[in-house]
């Protein structure tokens, strides 16, 4: 009864307008289409939701996307109806009439995608809808949300065994952008996917460079990092507080770079104004917390700058890999001194949450500053964080400088001008 499928190919020319899979995109589609289950590890802007979408528009029935970003919710389901795809959400922030309207499209096979937060999954109305639309598989994106080690857990995200029980013969795919192998192995044992097909891609970044520089005047360090090398260029600054990207935006407006600032603390209209000229007009720098750059998708963001200590390696990854998306040479600058330990350690402290929890926090912050200490390649660091072996590149400051090499240079220097 069912209708010829698309191909794979066709569907992302036609639908998306882009020319060719990128990396293993292909295989994972394919992996779907004929039934079966994966397990994807891409990091972020490599092209993850594309592994969904695709087999979602190939196979009968609707997609079902689990995701804890309802913030994106609209605006992803904005991006696919432009792009001709039949989509929709379920999610709190809804109002009735409109989740009914959801509810009757996906009853009515109108939908190719259904958008869930994980907690609509705990309501039995959500199972019992659900079980009476034709399925075409579930994406659980974020997937590290199961891992009570990670970062980022989200208790919703053990329920969601429940589709495999409940659908055993729907396709699974999960997807994360922050894996280590050990991360990798509890999220296949968590949600159950015992015969998914991994696909793990590089995590290398091969044109962005890695440099850590001691703190001493950082505001300074900034503009002088940017007159001599990023002039013109957009890019993103993080702070760790509000305060600090206020000032750090009003030094840099100061001293002639065009500078926003965004954090929580703004009107919600001057933080969409300022992302929406950051991304609009060329050779803005954004001052930010890290409540800025999820989903942003600039590809000419020449340089990302960390003016405080990220709390983890998953996090500054996170935040450097939104430079140079283009694949055009792009910096990430980092700097850090004692005083950002001290701060972190005390933030730690009076946390919220148990010893345990307290610990994990301790664990993250350990392995940034072990990468910031690092007499090595600061990329073969990174990458073995994340479970891949690599060689020295060659284009980090600890390769371009080696910190033995420097040390003497400047003992000679000292030995000269005596
Ligand atoms: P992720 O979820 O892995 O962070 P996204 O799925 O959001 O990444 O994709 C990042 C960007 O890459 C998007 O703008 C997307 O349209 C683009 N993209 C993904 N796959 C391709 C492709 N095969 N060709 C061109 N652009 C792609
Ligand atoms: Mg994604
Ligand atoms: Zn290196």
């Amino acid at each position: 009864d069912d209708a010829p499928r698309p191909e794979p190919l066709d569907v992302l020319r036609t639908v998306f307008g882009y020319e060719s899979f990128r990396g293993e995109q292909a295989e994972v589609i394919q992996t779907l289409v004929d039934g079966d289950d994966a397990l994807v590890l891409m990091p972020t802007g490599a092209g993850k939701s594309l592994c969904y979408q695709v087999p979602a528009l190939v196979r009968p029935g609707t997609g079902v996307v689990v995701s804890p970003l309802i913030a994106l919710m609209q605006d992803q389901v904005d991006a696919l109806s432009a792009a001709g795809v039949r989509a929709g959400f379920l999610n709190s922030t809804q109002a009735p009439h409109e989740r009914r309207e959801v509810e009757r499209a996906l009853l009515a096979g109108e939908l190719d995608l259904l958008y869930l937060a994980p907690e609509r999954l705990r309501v039995p109305d959500t199972l019992a809808l659900l079980g009476r639309a034709r399925l075409a598989l579930f994406a659980i994106d974020e997937a590290h949300c199961v891992s009570q080690w990670g970062h980022d857990f989200r208790p919703d995200y053990l329920q969601l065994t429940v589709l495999h029980e409940r659908w055993p013969d729907v396709p699974r795919i999960a997807l994360t952008a922050t894996a280590t192998a050990a991360t990798r192995e509890e999220i296949a044992e968590r949600l159950e996917l015992t015969d998914a097909r991994h696909f793990v891609a590089s995590f290398d970044r091969p044109n962005i460079q890695y440099r850590i520089t001691d703190k001493a005047s950082p505001r300074q360090q900034l503009v002088d990092f940017l007159r001599a090398e990023h002039d013109g260029d957009a890019g993103i600054v993080y702070c760790l507080s509000r305060a600090s990207v206020e000032q750090t935006a009003e030094h840099l407006s100061a001293h002639g770079i065009p500078a926003l600032p965004y954090h929580a603390g703004l009107d919600a209209q001057v933080r969409a104004r300022n992302q929406a000229r950051f991304l609009r007009e060329e050779g803005l720098v954004m001052v930010a917390t890290i409540a800025f750059g999820m989903g942003i998708d600039k590809p000419d963001v020449r340089f990302v700058a960390h003016l405080d200590l990220p709390k983890s390696v998953e996090g500054y990854y996170q935040e450097t890999g939104r430079a140079g998306r283009d694949g055009l040479p792009a910096t990430a600058w980092l700097t850090y001194g004692l005083q950002d330990v001290v701060q972190q350690r005390r933030m730690i402290e009076s946390s919220e949450g148990d010893a345990a929890h307290r610990r994990r926090l301790g664990t993250h912050l350990d392995a940034m500053l072990a990468l910031c200490e690092t007499a090595s390649c600061r990329r073969v660091q990174l990458l073995a964080y994340f479970g891949q072996a690599s060689q020295p590149c060659g284009n980090c400051d600890t390769c371009l400088a080696p910190p033995e090499t420097w040390d003497g240079t400047v003992a000679a220097q000292k030995l000269l001008s005596t």
